[in-house]
């Protein structure tokens, strides 16, 4: 059961790989929105979304403004309607509307670190709700300044953002700690 639940994290976590594997969607029990495979997952050793990475973090030509400009998260490419699950438990602290953004919703994990999810189609949470690591937090879509249906994920720390993929798992924690002294 353990090798189990370690396989199931890996093929989440190396989503790039994982055709052919059962998607999150498949994953997902509806009935408690619930994923319930990954709920021992180390904190955010998984992304929200599974689908191709489209932008990374850094510094880029605006889509919409074509002027360079720093791209504070993370772009998710996926289908209109995809499962974005929590990697972390945490609590709800904003969900609805944003310029640009959206719908949005935003979670206050452990050690002041925040996630953002952003051009949303449905919002399946509620502040100031609890939601757990590898819960269903909404669905993924194309509102706000959007060229295509994709996720565009953020991790801050004390408001500021940092690069969900370059700091996954422990690395994290250690940063928020070290922010922290
Ligand atoms: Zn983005």
């Amino acid at each position: 059961m353990k090798g189990l639940l370690q396989l199931l994290t890996l093929i989440l976590f190396v989503s790039s790989c994982a055709s052919g594997f059962k998607s999150i969607d498949e994953l997902v029990d509806k009935s408690d929105h619930k994923l319930q495979t990954i709920q021992k997952a180390k904190p955010f050793s998984f992304f929200p979304v599974q689908g191709e990475i489209s932008s990374h973090f850094g510094y880029r030509s605006d889509p919409n403004t074509k002027q360079r400009k720093l791209h504070k998260g993370l772009d998710i490419r996926v289908a209109i309607g995809a499962s974005v699950i929590s990697p972390s438990g945490g609590q709800v602290m904003f969900v609805g509307r944003k310029t640009g953004f959206g719908l949005v919703i935003e979670v206050l994990h452990d050690n002041q670190i925040t996630t953002r999810y952003a051009h949303l189609d449905k919002i399946l949470v509620k502040q100031p709700q609890r939601v757990e690591q590898g819960q269903l937090l909404g669905l993924s879509g194309q509102t706000g300044n959007a060229t295509g249906p994709h996720v565009h994920y953020e991790m801050l720390i004390k408001g500021e953002q940092i690069d969900p993929f370059a700091y996954t798992n422990e690395q994290v924690i250690r940063y928020a700690n070290a922010k922290k002294m």
